[in-house]
């Protein structure tokens, strides 16, 4: 096939059809700028990122939070995550019978882009291998399947902005076989034109919906077949592409340059980011925040990266561990200099014990600030792009900041069944340790010595109050908090050495 680029069409796009702008590029495979408009939602300049929901919400960011706090114009939901009860009942949102139902069963701004895909991104590995019409999903009760005709049909109710097209992608798979290739690309074919063709079918006055092509994670000749039929009879029904290997975009057909590029290839730090973004990527949900939350890792670097001072050889991190002892006393703001809400009201000796104490308000306020570094963090790389200075900019994060993300050390929030792998499902013991517990006998005396307590002289009653009472005890003596109390605040220090 001819390998030329197609010119922009003239025909106006119908309302409910995203409008992609390329306002910069340098090249095939080139950082570029781009606007995403569509008729009543946020434009989003790109490269932009939106938010990687679970169960319909950006993890611990409530509704309220989500408008009030959380500067996110857009966000990645995932079928799989509400459709449990497949197929021996019909899911509760595919029941709601209101206009625009699965933004209104989450509860979701009416200008925030709603971008729609059949599984979790990442995906957990392991589902029930997917057939010619059915792909495996893993849900929050066990693996179900979904065939292609019941996920456009699902599409049509549930109405998102953007859906991306089922892909034939066999996950946690380490070697792939030529002939399971082939199959990759046959059925991906096929699903797409039957989502095509649903969205054909709709009945005037329904209300439509922008497709995203997938694009395999395979050399180009291996998807051929996929790409040809994409190219001659698909590609005016399409509005974007989900690239789900970034590696590979060197292999895209140049008339497809001019799609909008959402990336579904988890990136593990920000380094990965800028290297998609150097390769013309525009959206991305990135996997690693909700990661980097849930282990009490504040994120704390900026693009381009501050000027590096001459005296020091060592690389910054990428992120604060809040559970680190140094963090226990310490009333500095989360990450110095962050317009934030937590960093703006709340200090790290806070969150420290917000996390120590399983308190779910620990876990937003770090997400929440998390949320606030990738958007600034964009906002960054658009201008670096806008300024002509991304490639230097790049070399220089890269030599400011460490290569990867900090190690977990501290435990996260409660996890739930479908956030685990199926190996992991299949350990024994309990995936939650748990965290309360009773003292001894002998403990508890003490205890409640050191409070001038004296055994309740009922024996009956010895547990009911006392026990109680120090409940909130437990689990505090391994934080190392030498509170002082002749000293203001316990001992509690002010820093002002501007150090990490
Ligand atoms: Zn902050």
């Amino acid at each position: 096939m001819a390998e030329e680029a197609v010119l922009p069409k003239l025909d106006p796009m119908p309302p409910e059809m995203i409008e992609f702008t390329l306002l910069k590029t340098t090249g095939a495979l080139a950082p570029r700028l781009g606007r995403i408009a569509l008729a009543g939602r946020q434009n989003m300049v790109t490269p932009a990122y939106i938010g990687n929901t679970s169960r319909g919400i950006v993890p611990h960011i409530s509704q309220d939070n989500f408008r009030k706090t959380a500067d996110i114009n857009g966000v990645y939901v995932p079928l799989e995550d509400f459709i449990e009860k497949h197929p021996q009942q019909v899911p509760p949102v595919l029941q709601y019978d209101v206009p625009n139902p699965l933004r209104r069963f989450i509860a979701l701004p009416e200008d925030t882009l709603l971008v729609l895909g059949a599984r979790r991104n990442p995906p957990i590995a392991g589902a029930s291998p997917n057939t010619n019409t059915e792909v495996g999903l893993s849900t929050s009760v066990g693996f179900r399947s979904l065939s292609s005709e019941y996920y456009a049909a699902a599409v049509r109710r549930l109405q998102p902005d953007i859906v991306v097209a089922l892909a034939d992608i066999p996950f946690g798979q380490q070697t792939i076989g030529s002939r399971r290739k082939d199959k990759m690309s046959d059925r991906t074919e096929t699903w797409l034109r039957d989502m095509i063709a649903c969205k054909d079918t709709l009945d005037q006055g329904e209300k439509s919906w922008s497709i995203f092509a997938p694009i395999l994670p395979l050399e180009r000749d291996l998807q051929s077949w996929y790409l040809e039929h994409l190219l001659d009879d698909m590609v005016d029904h399409i509005s974007g592409l989900a690239i789900y290997d970034t590696d590979l975009l060197d292999d895209l057909p140049l008339q497809l340059h001019h799609f909008p590029r959402l990336s579904l290839h988890a990136p593990a730090s920000p380094h990965a980011l800028l290297r998609q973004v150097g390769l013309g990527v525009d959206l991305f949900t990135v996997p690693f925040l909700a990661e980097a939350t849930d282990a009490g890792i504040v994120l704390d670097f900026t693009f381009p990266p501050p000027a590096k001072h001459e005296s020091t050889s060592t690389r910054q991190i990428l992120g604060i561990d809040m559970w680190h002892e140094d963090h226990a006393i310490s009333v500095r703001p989360l990450s110095e200099g962050c317009t934030c809400y937590a960093c703006t009201k709340h200090h790290r000796a806070y969150l420290q014990h917000l996390l120590a104490a399983k308190e779910m308000l620990g876990w937003v306020l770090i997400q929440l600030h998390n949320h606030a570094i990738i958007a600034r963090f964009f906002q960054g790389v658009r201008a670096s792009i806008d300024g002509g200075t991304f490639d230097a900019d790049v070399a220089a994060f890269d030599a400011y900041y460490e290569p990867a993300l900090p190690e977990k050390t501290g435990q996260g929030p409660r996890v739930r069944g479908y956030q685990f792998t199926s190996e992991e499902h299949a350990k024994k013991g309990k995936k939650n340790p748990t965290v309360y517990k009773n003292f001894d006998a002998e403990k508890m005396l003490g205890l409640k010595a050191a409070h001038g307590q004296q055994p309740n002289k009922k024996p009956e009653m010895r547990h009911v109050f006392d026990d109680q009472a120090l409940l909130g005890l437990v689990g505090m003596e391994e934080l190392g908090i030498k509170a002082d109390p002749d000293l203001p605040l316990g001992g509690l220090r002010l820093e002002h050495d501007g150090k990490a």
